[in-house]
């Protein structure tokens, strides 16, 4: 019987590993597939406290992993596939067998959506990116595509106004979904140019960096093509909660609710990072929640009979 399984091994997952195994709970971390979460899909983090040069996102991450071994986490890069709570403790099924635990804190993230063209993935982290936060510095003086149109989309629009020469927005409709006061603010800025009823076809590039775009136009099938720097893509995130089916509590768009204290609908389950987090979703905000969740595990872990 395990103390603390902590999913996920991004940055709320190491962070909890790391106050978990402070704690002495010799927390086990299963990695998931996607090992490292978000982070390794960056380049440089610039805005992660405690680094004034910046750190490369894997980096980052390993460092992370490394602090957490340090006192005494253990990893196995398995995923877990069900989930089952017994009368006193919790089971998860892996690929390699049934781990029983008191405690668990999901910190499985949440994976940015994608358009589905090939090019897209190629240019990841050279061109094109889904946090306008974490790269928009990059742009400076550039020309950059923003695709979406709800809020998301909208506010790394205006984010990335401080940043590009000139911005344009691709949405594939000829209305936003977004908030009015966000589209408000949209048509507002003297910067940013709106191509409706458009879909990014394909990316252009020297298989370094990006230099263009195609769209087609969906109602008249026109096509066309754009010289850009980088394209942002802004089209939503899936909270990554599939095992869980509709045991945990979750909101309209699939994101675990918590409550102050990182405590889920399940006694003795946490949540932490971007699976709980449709707001902020940066890396320092889910190290922070990733604290509290194993703070709280401890707590809960004083008082299990
Ligand atoms: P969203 O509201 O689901 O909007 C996604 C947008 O991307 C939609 O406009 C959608 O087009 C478009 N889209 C989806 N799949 C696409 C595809 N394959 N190709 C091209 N376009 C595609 O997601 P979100 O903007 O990330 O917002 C999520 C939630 O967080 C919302 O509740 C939002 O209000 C909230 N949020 C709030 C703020 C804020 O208040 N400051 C900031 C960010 C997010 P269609 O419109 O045609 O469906």
């Amino acid at each position: 019987m395990e103390n603390v399984i902590i999913l996920g091994s991004g940055c709320a997952g190491f962070t909890a590993a790391i106050y978990a195994a402070r704690a002495n709970l010799s927390p086990l971390v299963l990695g998931g597939l996607e090992s490292g979460g978000q982070l390794m899909l960056t380049t440089e983090v610039e805005n992660f406290p405690g680094f004034p040069e910046g750190i490369m996102g894997p980096e980052l991450i390993a460092n992370m992993r490394k602090q957490a071994e340090r006192f005494g986490a253990r990893f196995d890069d398995v995923n877990a596939t069900s989930f089952t709570v017994k009368d006193k403790h919790l089971e998860l099924g892996t690929e390699n067998g049934v781990l029983q635990t008191k405690t668990l804190i999901i910190a499985t993230g949440a994976s940015a959506k994608m358009l589905g063209i090939p090019s897209e993935k190629q240019y990841l982290g050279r061109g094109v990116s889904t946090c306008a936060t974490c790269d928009g510095f990059f742009y400076k003086d550039k020309e950059i595509i923003v695709v979406g149109g709800g809020d998301s989309a909208c506010e790394e629009a205006l984010f990335l106004t401080k940043f590009a020469k000139k911005l344009t927005i691709v949405h594939r409709r000829d209305a936003f979904r977004a908030s009015k006061i966000m589209q408000d603010r949209v048509f507002a800025n003297k910067k940013i140019t709106v191509v409706w009823n458009s879909a990014v076809e394909e990316i252009q590039g020297d298989g370094k960096k990006v230099s263009g775009v195609t769209l087609k136009n969906i109602e008249t099938g026109n096509v066309t093509h754009l010289q850009v720097d980088g394209i942002f893509i802004a089209i939503g995130h899936t909270p990554n909660t599939r095992i869980f089916g509709n045991q945990i509590k979750v909101d309209d768009h699939g994101f675990i609710i918590t409550d102050k204290h990182s405590h889920t609908n399940i006694s003795g389950v946490f949540a932490a990072g971007d699976v709980q987090d449709p707001v902020f979703k940066q890396a320092v905000t889910s190290a922070g929640t990733g604290c509290q969740a194993a703070m709280e595990a401890e707590k809960y872990l004083e008082r299990y009979i």
